[in-house]
């Protein structure tokens, strides 16, 4: 299982896998950080079809098509904002990989990347977010055979050590 998941450096819009998925917030239409730049890339029609979707909860995850990015889909997961991590915040993260697992194995996904969700402006230290992806994401891939690869992108070097390390203690 660890030698399906692999960690980049760089942007996540640019990559071309079966899906990417997207940090939004619950109203699903469009933010800043990771959420802006995926808007940016598509192009209008990822907002026309998100505006469809009724928003999405804390923890839930939702399926769009990628319009003009190289990715064909595009899943919007919520992630928790973080509150000193006594509010639920680990289950809910938890949750958030979990649903994008579910939903990818339902629309024949067999590559998928995340961003380290939660970690930007909702403030989830990126050590503690990130074994609850790398974990949660092995208990999935041995769970759904058809998702062959899970790559993470993260946008600084730093939060790239701290990935290969968790990873490399797995
Ligand atoms: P959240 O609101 O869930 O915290 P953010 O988008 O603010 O989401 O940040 C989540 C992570 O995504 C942060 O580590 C941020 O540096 C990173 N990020 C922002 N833009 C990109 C991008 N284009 N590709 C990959 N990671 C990105």
């Amino acid at each position: 299982m660890k030698e399906q998941i692999h960690l980049t450096l760089g942007d996540l819009t640019r990559l071309k896998v079966d899906a990417i998925v997207n940090a939004a917030n619950k109203s699903l239409l469009g933010g800043g950080g990771v959420d802006g730049a995926i808007h940016r890339s598509a192009g209008p029609g990822l907002l026309e079809e998100c505006q469809t979707l009724g928003g999405c909860e804390t923890g839930d995850a939702k399926i769009t098509k990628a319009y003009q990015l190289l990715a064909r889909h595009v899943i919007h997961t919520v992630g928790p904002v973080y509150r000193g991590g006594h509010s639920g915040e680990a289950l809910k993260l938890a949750s958030c990989y979990r649903r994008c697992f579910e939903v990818a194995a339902g629309s024949n996904i067999g590559s998928i990347a995340f961003p380290s969700i939660s970690t930007g402006a909702y403030g989830y230290p990126v050590g503690e977010a990130c074994r609850i992806a790398l974990t949660i994401s092995l208990e999935q891939l041995a769970k759904f055979t058809q998702i062959e690869s899970v790559v993470f992108v993260t946008f600084s070097g730093k939060d790239l050590l701290t990935y290969a390390r968790q990873l490399a203690e797995m």
